[in-house]
């Protein structure tokens, strides 16, 4: 909304006041013709999400969601930290929020909901929602859990035998691992078990084929766009090959992909490699460092060959992990928040390149008229990055190239945590780049691992340690 003080004829004016450092109070009045104002609230306690988003009618009437409460494994003080963070969700929300999301079962989405137990206890929640994926009465859900529960069956002893037979760094398999809290006393089926018990709330499983729900006293309507019910999406983590633009590079995937054709050069072939390029280390590179040489070309011939064959188990059960972790990625609930002219809210969870793909062939017919993503996308304001920032998590062509009217994005990352956990590039520069040119004319990007630039600020972004918030009006 674009105005002054002296505006004449509006029925609308809202009043401001402060209450405690950053937090900015709005206060609409009655109007004849509701418009929807929300507030978003992202949390800034390290890797991982937690959103309080907030819609207020034309009374003044509240209308609540929270979607995820989880920081990654190993951050330190972690309990705490939720523990604040799930004390601040509950005097912001009066105790009470209409519906709580978890968007996807990893530890950095839901390790609040046990490690913050005892304030979640107090916090009412009216419905649970979760993806389709975690119904356990879901005839296509079911296949899915048993393949990961046996994936992480046999993964799980080898993370420990791997561990053994390396060093005293993680290995990456046991960072994988840790995100359904394998490596922690509290696990993530714990807390999704905290969720679904949660007293007094309704559980929905949300379906992209899903009527948008509606909120009409808030003039607003959310829809459902992941995960996807095709298996095909739902396991498609990475662009296609004959299509290397639909992401945002690797800053590095130049260099890779020149290493790679190297190697293959030298007779080795990229498709029997069990790793894609970002983690693999080519043979010729890997001949050239000293770790490699100390431990693997010692006495080549002479009774070593039995440290290859220890690597290629180790590679092919972290791969195994890899490929387990991006498709519980891909199980992402996304939702398209939309709140009429004053555009849309798009949090993408930790959606990868198939969930976004899916949302092409969503079509809903609401009040006679046919929606689809691509119209969402177009007038969408605040987007919720996908993936803390990843490569293979923002879509370009039909994602951020479709997002013309983007005023707002909101990154939840911990750089230094990522680099520590071996995510590689998070955020991803190019990625952020795009979001800052895009958002640039009038808008603006947070990164919950740094506090709002001055123009942020200028625009409307407020910041304390513990969260940002923005409003859309
Ligand atoms: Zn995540």
């Amino acid at each position: 909304m674009v105005g002054n003080a002296s505006d004449k004829g509006t029925t609308k004016t809202r009043s401001r006041s402060r209450k405690g450092p950053g937090a900015t109070v709005v206060t609409p009045v009655a109007t004849n013709a509701p418009r929807p104002a929300a507030t978003v609230r992202t949390y800034r306690h390290g890797l991982g999400d937690c959103h309080l988003l907030t819609l207020t009618s034309a009374t003044g009437r509240k209308f609540r969601m929270l979607i995820d409460c989880g920081v990654i494994l190993g951050t330190t003080n972690a309990q705490a930290k939720m523990s604040a963070v799930m004390r601040d969700v509950i005097q912001e929300s009066g105790g009470t929020v209409d519906v709580l999301v978890a968007t996807h079962r990893h530890w950095d989405h839901v390790s609040g909901f046990v490690q913050a137990a005892d304030d979640f206890a107090r916090l009412k929640v009216g419905q649970v929602w979760l993806g389709w994926t975690e119904n356990p009465r879901d005839p296509d859900a079911a296949p899915l859990r048993k393949q990961q529960a046996d994936a992480l069956a046999m993964l799980q002893p080898a993370a420990a035998r791997m561990h053994l037979a390396a060093s005293a760094e993680p290995t990456l398999l046991a960072t994988v691992l840790e995100f359904f809290g394998a490596a922690g006393a509290a696990t993530t089926d714990g807390a999704m078990d905290a969720l679904r018990a949660k007293g007094g709330a309704t559980l929905r499983y949300c379906d992209p084929k899903d009527e948008p729900f509606e909120l009409s006293d808030f003039g607003a309507r959310i829809y459902v766009l992941g995960p996807p019910r095709d298996e095909a999406f739902l396991k498609k983590m990475l662009p296609a090959k004959t299509d290397r633009d639909e992401t945002y590079h690797l800053a590095a995937e130049a260099f890779a992909a020149s290493v790679a054709a190297a190697a293959a050069a030298l007779g080795g072939s990229d498709e029997d490699q069990p790793f894609g390029g970002p983690y693999r280390i080519p043979d010729v590179v890997a001949r050239s460092m000293p770790f490699f040489q100390a431990r693997y070309w010692v006495d080549e011939g002479a009774g070593e060959a039995w440290r290859s064959i220890d690597l290629a188990w180790m590679d092919s059960a972290t791969q195994l992990a890899l490929m387990l972790d991006n498709l519980v990625n891909n199980t992402s609930l996304v939702l398209a928040v939309d709140l009429g002219a004053a555009g849309v809210l798009l949090f993408a969870a930790d959606a990868q390149v198939g969930n976004w793909e899916s949302w092409r062939t969503h079509e809903w017919t609401v009040g006679g008229t046919r929606v689809v993503v691509d119209d969402l996308l177009k007038r969408t304001v605040l987007y919720k990055v996908g993936h803390h920032g990843s490569y293979n998590a923002t879509l370009r062509k039909g994602g951020l190239e479709s997002m013309s009217g983007l005023r707002v994005a909101l990154i939840p990352v911990d750089h230094n945590m990522a680099v520590k956990k071996r995510w590689g590039d998070i955020p991803l520069n190019t990625l952020v780049a795009a979001l800052e040119q895009t958002t640039g004319a009038a808008g603006y990007v947070l990164r919950s691992d740094a506090l709002p630039s001055a123009q942020a600020s200028a625009r409307g972004a407020r910041s304390t340690d513990l969260y940002f918030e923005v409003t859309v009006d």
